[in-house]
């Protein structure tokens, strides 16, 4: 280790900070951040600096740098361009035992500025030694992503119960096991859920009595897992999926993203096929009860959203019955996904001012929709379950007045890589669909707005498919071409 880190409390401490520019001012800010008592000297200034002088929240000195001005500095930072004033500053600093950072120079600092994290009062610091600090700021990216933006008030929660806890155990393993079970269970998803007070209370409960933990009641987490691409999911649902202990999956749930469930984590498949329901749906809503009963983190992970077609209510009443605490997690639903990723705008100042989900899922051969709202004009319609009522749906649409020539697109497998996408029109679409392999799922989307897809598509997953898949499609292939 060429450096140790630290962190250093500088609230109100007289700190120096040589230079006038963007760069300067990026160091103040930080300086600002931490409380210290900041002194700027420069011979001109940025006017974000001016601003902050005028305000009094600096001392700016507007003259050159001279040596005397270190003493009594509890931290340098040297930000000009010039080497001779940097160095001049970096030695003067030096000689009087002064940590002193010199922008961009690691050989004349002998402290570096790591890049940071914050989720006060936890704090990150990545340094890469002077050797990369874009690296450094690839690391901090990826774990901004990781870590819930709730950790600094969850490190508040158990700062104020330290010393309890402290009284409470004697031994340091105890104490270790307790606090592992407190930020890694339902206390800490209570603060993730902003319910504070709650998490207080059960924290309170759990050091007068460690043996009646929250956890042995379980919990639930229904969560969406948005259309197949894994990019899409959101960073709660990543997070749960890495905690959970047992996962109950569905058909809609493509592979890549199953397998970033935590790797010893119980799954358990309960899709439904079309007419072929491996799980009845009251079992599913009653395995869910079972399982946190026996203490367990679930997971429902879902197609989609939860809540947009997907029983998300039905699974989550059984719950409140029985009291079990539960989150839900919301998920790019098929609708947003696979219009996105088809460069189809869902409304358009110019073409649609409103859109409507609805379900095309046949009962007993048919379907039971507000055909006069569905024809209103200057609306999209997305059609979820559309394949098998493809032709009733769109005859029917004709015949209740919209017109033949209305723009249509049934988008296969949308975000993955095996997307395609057929256009058409109301007329047309059933047939070319017909005479296509196309699977399900698919989405159908019935606007104007479908007209925009020529000029905006953007995702081509052809390439991805030529190297895994030797089949083509011939309407998939010159509906890709804009
Ligand atoms: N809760 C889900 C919808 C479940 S209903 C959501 O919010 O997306 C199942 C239907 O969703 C499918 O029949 C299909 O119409 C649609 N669907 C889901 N994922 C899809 C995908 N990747 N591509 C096309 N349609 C999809």
């Amino acid at each position: 280790m060429n450096y140790l880190p630290v962190f250093l409390r500088i609230r109100n401490a007289p700190c120096l900070v040589v230079g006038g520019g963007t760069v300067a001012l990026r160091k103040i800010e930080l300086l600002l951040s931490a409380g210290a008592s900041v002194t700027v000297v420069s011979e001109s200034q940025n006017h974000r600096i001016l601003s902050l002088v005028q305000q009094q929240k600096i001392t700016h000195l507007k003259r050159e740098f001279s040596s005397d001005l270190i003493k009594g500095m509890h931290l340098v930072v040297a930000a000009t361009d010039d080497r001779t004033v940097n160095q001049q500053v970096s030695e003067t600093a030096m000689a009087q035992a002064i940590p002193v950072n010199v922008v961009d120079q690691p050989e004349l600092s002998n402290f570096i500025v790591p890049s940071i994290v914050d989720r006060s009062p936890v704090i990150i610091a990545i340094g890469t030694g002077g050797t990369s600090p874009i690296l450094a700021r690839l690391l901090k990216s990826r774990l901004e992503t990781l870590i819930p933006a709730a950790y600094g008030r969850l490190a508040r929660l158990a700062g104020g119960f330290r010393q309890q806890v402290k009284a409470k155990f004697d031994s340091i393993n105890e104490r270790r096991h307790f606090w592992e079970h407190v930020l890694q269970g339902p206390i800490a998803e209570l603060v993730f859920c902003g319910r504070d007070d709650e998490a207080r209370d059960a924290l309170e409960r759990l050091i007068e009595k460690p043996d009646h933990s929250p956890a042995a009641r379980g919990e639930v987490y229904l969560v969406g897992a948005g259309p197949g691409d894994p990019d899409l999911l959101t960073f709660r649902a990543l997070r749960l999926m890495q905690q959970a202990d047992v996962v109950l999956y569905d058909r809609l749930v493509t592979r890549e993203i199953v397998d970033l469930v935590r790797r010893d984590a119980e799954r358990i498949y309960v899709g439904k096929a079309r007419a072929k329901h491996a799980v009845p749906q009251t079992d599913i809503n009653r395995l869910l009860v079972e399982l946190a009963h026996q203490g367990k983190r679930v997971l429902r992970l879902k197609g989609g959203d939860p809540f947009i077609f997907g029983r998300g209510g039905e699974e989550i009443a059984d719950l409140v019955l029985e009291n079990i605490p539960f989150q839900v997690i919301p998920g790019i639903t098929a609708a947003s996904g696979c219009a996105a990723y088809a460069g189809i705008p869902l409304t358009h100042r110019d073409y649609a001012q409103s859109c409507v989900f609805v379900t095309g899922h046949l009962k007993d051969g048919q379907l039971d929709l507000n055909w006069s709202a569905l024809c209103q004009p200057g609306q999209t319609v997305v059609v979820y379950m559309s394949l098998t009522g493809l032709e009733t749906l769109c005859s029917k649409m004709i015949k209740h007045g919209a017109d033949g020539d209305l723009p249509a697109a049934l988008i296969q497998q949308g975000t993955t890589r095996n997307q395609k996408v057929i256009t058409g029109t109301l007329s047309t679409l059933p047939g070319t669909v017909s005479s296509s392999d196309i699977k399900p799922p698919t989405l159908l989307v019935i606007g104007h707005v479908v007209s925009l897809r020529s000029g905006l598509a953007w995702y081509n997953p052809d390439d991805y498919r030529r190297d895994t898949d030797t089949e083509t499609n011939l309407h998939a292939k010159s509906d890709f071409s804009r």
